[in-house]
Parts: C-alpha cells; structure tokens; sequence
C-alpha cells in the first residue's frame, strides 16, 4: 500500500497551519483510552489525520504497567503511538509502529509533518513568551553597561596596562597561560646532573684501566691525559632554572576579557539587540530551522553576560590589600616585572627612581543586577533538554575558554 494506490487520502495534517492557530492546537494526550474512541478500524480510515501523540511508557523498572489500545491490533498492544481521526470526526488508536502497516510508507511524511508542527509550536510559544520580556530586559542592560561598578574596573584596567606596564604584561601572560598562576623563575643547584656526570667519569676511568693490557705504556698515558683535558671544564656544580609556584592572581578576568569589560558587555548588547530585531520582525514568516538557530545563539548571548558579571564580581578580589601586597612580593623578586613594587592600604606602587608610580583600586565595586535575565532565558528553552544542548554548565571547567571572561 502507498501512495500510488491511495493518492491522497492520508491526509497531511500540517495543511498549512498558521503560526496563531498554532498556539493553541493540542499535540499530546496523557490518557488515549479516556477519549471517544473506535476500537476497530472505522470504515473510512484512510481519510484519517494524527490528532494526538500518546506516550505512556513507564519508567525502568516498572513493571506491569498496562498497554493502551490499538484500533489497528484489536487489543493493548502499545505504550505509545497516535490517536487518528477521520474527515468525518470518528477517532481511532494506532500505535507507534502500526502506521506504516497500515498506510505505507505515506504515514512517515504524514508523521513527520506532525512532529514538525509540535517542534514549530515550541517556537512560536518561545518567541511569544521571549518578545514579551525582551524590551525590560534590553533596558536593564543598556544601564549595566553604563553601571559605574563597570567603569571602576574598567579604569583599573586601563590604568595598569598604561602605568605599569611591565607587571601588567606578566599578569595576563600567567592568567592566559596557567589560569592566573604565577611562577618565580629560580636558579638551582642541579644534583641529578652532578650525579650523571660522576657515573659518567666512573665508568670511563673503568674502562681505561681495561685498556691498560691492550696497548704500550706511552700510548696508554696519551689517552688518560685526553681524558684528563676533556674533563677540564666539565667540573664543579651544576645548576638549572626551575619555575617555583608563587601563588595565585585573584579576581583577574577583568585584565583578560577582549576587547574590554564594558566593550564587551556592548558586544552583547548590539548582539542580542539584533536578535530581538529579527524575532519581533513580522514582515516574513521565519522557518523553524531559523529558530532552531536563534535561539541557542540567544541562550549564549544571555549565559555570557551573567558569566561575565559573575567574573567581573571577582574583580573585587584583586583590589584586597592582602592580594596586592602578594603581588607586589612577587613582582619585585620576577626580573620581567622590572623594579620594586610596594602596597599602601589599597594603592599599589611601581617605585621608580625619579618619581613612584601610584594605582589606586578600587576595593568596593558593586556591580549591575540583571533582574529579567533569568526569565528571558527560561522563556529562550533555557532547560529545554530536547534540543540536545549541554545545558547551564557554565561554570563547567572544560567549556571555560567558550566564554569571553574566564571565572578566577
Ligand atoms: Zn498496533
């Protein structure tokens, strides 16, 4: 049976639906058999659309759990599967996998269309629910970006970079290399080495006493004197560099974020401000492929600005008298940090022969709130686990290089 024996008479039930009556259309039922329906095949079965799906597999380990009629079966014969009707209303049961026994092939497409509406109406629900919340959320960030929180750190930032370059350097080499970890670089006296080197001569001497037998005296002596003359500078103690840990840079992300703390919380902005141009746009009708697109770009978008202002709290951290002082010890002993640095109270001081050089931090930096991000996420699929997605594992060590600021 297919389509050529039965032109048109399953029908396709997406018949060109429209996005508004698709909100309100019903998709799923949780009790097929509460319905009116046909136990048998009606007569006119083959003008039949999908009206439902139906699932009510058990979870493992559940057992006895009773099946649900199958009109096609004339008995319980499934967990799930779809509830039919036909032209003239008369519903009737048909599990999952009893379709195509009895349309052919047809019932895929007639199925796949209906799967394809379920997925379209998730859409048009998200893009209902997110438009809604988009303008408050839009404002809340156009005044976190503007937040003077976000301009302290801002001007910590650009002041280290300008007045003490050297150190500045040093901190994003060690908060991009080795998440924040600093290392002194040590000259050490190298034992292992110094051990080598005497089995070394050990055994040489071994073996020219071996020699000793095979050759005339003269010529004997020769060799020991080479040997002698070779081992001239290859004497006293042997040293090597070792990079000791010394500590960790606190509170840093906001030294590492490209193209800076505020710019990009503008990257974020223009982004999500061109998202929500596109989705309030209705001068064309968006594919469902599109939204299957937009919307994890939204839900990134949304999930790097709580992650950022979550890094940016740590920013905090860096200014504590304590931390600078930890530091300034490091800096002053670390030759590429060129010179002598000191804390006073939260200033920290490049000492420089002509005159000091002075940073202020700030110590209290209180930051932005964004009250709707949570609900504009939820309304963007935030914990829809059907899409495949990872889910909220931001702070997840393995994906921490996928978000423009590094928590440290
Ligand atoms: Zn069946």
């Amino acid at each position: 049976m297919g389509l050529v024996e039965k032109p048109g008479l399953l029908q396709s039930a997406s018949a060109k639906i429209s996005d508004a009556d698709l909100i309100g259309r019903k998709f799923v039922v949780h009790d097929p058999e509460s319905l009116p329906y046909s136990r048998t095949l009606p007569e006119n079965y083959q003008t039949a659309t999908i009206e439902y799906w139906y699932d009510v597999t058990p979870p493992k380990n559940v057992r006895g759990h009773p099946y649900v009629w199958c009109s096609h079966d004339g008995k319980r014969t499934h967990w799930k599967g779809y509830v039919m009707k036909t032209e003239d209303g008369v519903l009737f049961l048909l599990g999952h996998d009893c379709g195509s026994d009895l349309y052919g092939l047809d019932f895929n497409l007639v199925a796949r269309d209906f799967n394809q509406m379920r997925d379209r109406q998730g859409y048009v629900l998200q893009v209902v629910e997110t438009l809604a919340l988009f303008p408050t959320f839009l404002g809340e960030l156009r005044s976190a970006v503007e937040h003077p929180g976000i301009q302290k750190i801002e001007s910590m930032r650009n002041a280290l970079g300008r007045s003490m370059p050297h150190l500045h350097h040093q901190l994003v080499t060690a908060l991009r290399r080795a998440d924040g970890q600093l290392f002194l670089t040590r000259r050490v006296r190298d034992y292992a080495a110094e051990r080598r080197r005497a089995d070394r001569h050990g055994a040489e001497d071994e073996e020219l006493n071996r020699a000793r037998s095979t050759m005339t005296l003269t010529r004997w002596k020769d060799l020991r004197d080479d040997l002698r003359y070779a081992r001239a500078d290859d004497k006293g103690e042997l040293y090597k560099f070792e990079e000791v840990p010394a500590g960790y840079v606190r509170g840093g992300a906001f030294l590492i974020v490209k193209p800076s703390p505020q710019e990009a919380l503008i990257d974020y902005q223009k982004e999500l401000q061109s998202i929500y141009h596109e989705l309030n746009d209705q001068s064309c009708r968006r594919s469902t492929a599109y939204y299957r697109l937009q919307f994890p770009k939204l839900r990134d978008a949304l999930r790097g600005i709580e992650h950022s202002l979550r890094s940016l709290k740590a920013a905090a951290l860096f200014g504590e008298e304590q931390h600078l002082q930890g530091l300034a010890r490091w800096a002053s002993q670390e030759a590429e940090c060129q010179g002598q640095y000191r804390v006073e109270g939260n200033r920290l001081i490049w000492e420089r022969s002509r005159q000091d050089i002075m940073i202020e931090m700030p110590t209290d930096i209180d930051l932005p709130e964004l009250p709707s991000i949570k609900n504009l996420l939820s309304a963007a699929g935030e914990n829809d686990g059907t899409l495949g997605e990872s889910g909220d594992q931001s702070l997840d060590h393995s994906s921490r290089s996928e978000f423009r600021m590094p928590i440290l």
